[in-house]
């Protein structure tokens, strides 16, 4: 049998990093969702990088005790065993969708315990829910190994087109768009993205439909970030 990709593991390093990305786009004001005052991530924000690790893994401690191991656990173990009776055919359209190979052999996808879900491309890991259930974190899965995909071979082409670093985020995190029409049927949900990329979404949408063609798309989106 093939190897499986995505690994769905209990990583307590892997966890606070996730929650150190929160925080990062918090402080970028990525997106509107984090646009809110969080009284947490301002007083994290004041101190230096060791004390908000140090801060963030003591509070996290409680979810990684032996007991809720045991827990945590099952979970990532059922994720692996739902994930695995997809994961073939969810990298054929993805690479399918993007014309090029999907470039790695193993990426770890860490069960977060923060209720947002970051993933670090170079590190080959992302993260997903501890607090959802399997067929959620399926989802997730989904959407952040698009983004492996948008960054190893779209992102620089877009830099060469001059576009900033924000429009190359905007536009990443649009693309995501797709997974509602060639993924429908190994999702549980539809891929909703951001309320402020809905006109690049709708852009990607309509070229996609027309062309099926993943350049023409972005070319499309980048029309609309001008
Ligand atoms: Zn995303």
């Amino acid at each position: 049998m093939k190897k499986q990709i995505v690994t769905f593991v209990i990583d307590k390093n892997l966890d606070i990093k996730n929650h150190l990305i929160g925080l990062d786009s918090y402080k970028r004001k990525l997106h509107s969702k984090t646009i809110s005052k969080n009284e947490y991530y301002e007083t994290l924000l004041k101190l230096p990088f060791k004390k908000r690790k140090e801060i963030i893994r003591k509070n996290i401690e409680r979810f990684y005790s032996p007991e809720k191991n045991k827990f945590t656990r099952t979970l990532a173990k059922d994720i692996n065993k739902e994930w695995g009776k997809i994961e073939a055919r969810y990298f054929y359209k993805l690479e399918k969708i993007h014309g090029h190979p999907f470039p790695y052999h193993a990426v770890k996808a860490t069960l977060s315990s923060a209720n947002r879900f970051g993933y670090d491309v170079e590190g080959k890991w992302f993260a997903v829910s501890m607090m959802q259930n399997k067929f959620i974190s399926i989802d997730i899965a989904m959407h952040e190994l698009m983004h492996f995909m948008f960054h190893k071979y779209y992102w620089k082409m877009c830099e060469r087109k001059g576009l900033s670093w924000k429009q190359i985020w905007d536009i990443k995190e649009s693309f995501t768009v797709l997974l509602n029409t060639g993924f429908a049927n190994l999702r549980f949900q539809s891929d909703n993205g951001y309320p402020e990329h809905k006109q690049i979404r709708l852009a990607i949408t309509k070229s996609w439909n027309k062309y099926h063609n993943f350049e023409k798309a972005l070319s499309s989106a980048i029309q609309c970030t001008h």
